[in-house]
């Protein structure tokens, strides 16, 4: 048997014991998962600063203490979420009990991506694990150091056989895929998700695809430009645009275009200093095959702002890009860089095609003080999330449903969300064997006399 095989055999076995299934084991592993996030803070903010420079405050800023919001929601709610939901009944049912019951799937595999490590591979645990399931947790190998933390400090804190962890990249991926779940959690890229939902379909498993794509950002001339470019700086460059919702690229009028320049140009020095390069706030490209497909994007646009790199440190300056041609290689795919293209339209109208052309994004962003343009934008587009007038602030919202539609993926999780997507919402009826006279209406023979008519 391999490593993979050996993990999920061993996961599905301790399911079977029904252990994960009761609600005080639940509390205990997601309140560990909590001890988790505050002993190894230092652990954790050394693994990210090798991995994508980011600082300590900035790891808890965008990952740890939204994870703590996630297990405190869950430990405050999960038996409101586990017990019976009653719901409507009908004349036939009145007088029996008619309820959704959530119950665990089973063994779910989490497949994490590197950008926010611990986010996106515990926050569908902490799901998981609330939900009364095992876990198989397979962190992304990109990031290298937070991989093996992860790999380490886990099995200290949780039910190892409930919750294992597989470390590797591809392979160990593959063999892990043609193995059987109860459901596949995966982030990561579309082309990936189509090769997991595939492998998913040998076992009618489902899937929850959480991916990205190049989310639009519209900035209407009748907004304050000054605080519309400081939200989308912040939007864009946090983690050096490596975000699945950064906005991906702006339009706007050609008259808006200079000005929109100056402010994005006023928010980077604001935020990261004239010397991007040594501000401890601005992060480092992943690896150098992302430095190099992110640097090659900017070969056929003209740089406004920045623009600046160096491969052997993975840096790239935080770059604007001026009247980008919608056939220019950065608009061909998602950037997942710190590159933030300009791409000018007439107007409404205009930007609403521009964005329909494209896949249905994972955020679409407006930016206006009139809430006609916001109104129209929203009712003829579609996206996994919309915001208006700020940037991110979605996601750490968990009573919204977070995730894509259409190329941007498929299911939702954050709070409640994840506790469903990873339930099963079993529909029960139960009768009692009494009143049988009521049912003599619906066995035959079926005579007009009997029905009264
Ligand atoms: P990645 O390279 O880390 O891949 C993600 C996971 O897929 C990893 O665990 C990896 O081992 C696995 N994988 C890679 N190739 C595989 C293959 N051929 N077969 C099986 N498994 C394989 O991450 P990535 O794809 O570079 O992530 C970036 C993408 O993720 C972007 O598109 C981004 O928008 C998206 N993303 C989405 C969200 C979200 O919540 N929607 C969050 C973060 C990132």
């Amino acid at each position: 048997m391999s490593r993979e095989q050996q993990a999920v055999a061993g996961a599905r076995r301790a399911f079977q014991t029904g252990r994960s299934r009761c609600l005080e084991h639940r509390v205990r592993q997601l309140k560990n998962l909590q001890r988790l996030l505050t002993e190894c803070r230092g652990d954790i903010a050394g693994a990210m600063k090798k991995d994508l420079r980011k600082s300590e405050v900035v790891v808890q800023m965008y990952e740890t203490l939204g994870l703590e919001e996630e297990i405190a929601l869950a430990v405050r709610k999960l038996k409101e979420w586990a017990a019976p939901r009653p719901v409507e009944k009908n004349l036939l049912t009145v007088s029996d009990a008619v309820y959704v019951q959530a119950e665990p799937l089973g063994v779910v595999l989490i497949i994490g991506a590197w950008n926010y490590p611990w986010a996106v591979t515990l926050q569908p645990l902490i799901g998981a694990i609330a939900a009364g399931n095992a876990a198989v947790i397979k962190p992304s190998e990109v990031c290298v150091h937070t991989a093996k933390l992860m790999d380490e400090l886990l099995p200290l804190y949780l039910d190892t056989e409930l919750y294992p962890v597989v470390t590797g990249g591809v392979p160990e991926t593959q063999e892990l895929l043609r193995q059987r779940f109860d459901h596949i959690f995966y982030t990561g890229s579309g082309a990936v998700g189509k090769l997991i939902m595939a492998a998913a379909a040998q076992h009618l498993t489902p899937v929850t695809l959480e991916l990205g794509g190049k989310s639009p950002c519209y900035i209407d001339s009748d907004c304050d430009i000054a605080v519309a470019c400081r939200r989308v700086a912040w939007g864009k460059f946090t983690n050096c645009g490596q975000t699945c919702i950064a906005p991906d690229y702006v339009l706007c009028q050609p008259a808006a275009q200079q000005r929109l320049i100056q402010e994005l140009h006023k928010a980077i020095k604001e935020f990261y200093t004239d010397d991007p390069k040594t501000c401890p706030d601005y992060g480092r490209i992943i690896n150098r095959r992302h430095f190099r497909r992110i640097v090659s994007m900017m070969e056929d646009s003209t740089v406004a702002v920045g623009g600046d790199n160096d491969e052997e440190d993975c840096f790239i300056a935080p770059t604007v890009l001026r009247d980008v041609k919608p056939d220019a290689k950065v608009m061909q795919e998602e950037i997942f860089g710190p590159l933030l293209p300009i791409v000018t339209v007439d107007g409404l109208d205009e930007a609403i095609r521009f964005i329909n052309r494209g896949e249905k994004p994972l955020a679409l962003y407006v930016f206006s003080h009139d809430a006609k343009v916001i109104q129209k934008m929203r009712e003829e587009t579609s996206s996994g999330g919309l915001l208006a007038n700020d940037c991110l602030v979605h996601y750490s919202v968990n009573s919204l449903p977070f995730g894509g539609v259409g190329n941007s993926g498929m299911g939702c999780y954050h709070g409640k969300h994840t506790f469903d997507r990873l339930s099963h919402l079993r529909a029960c009826l139960i009768k009692t064997l009494k009143m049988e006279g009521m049912n003599n209406m619906r066995y035959p023979p079926h005579t007009a006399g009997k029905l009264g008519w």
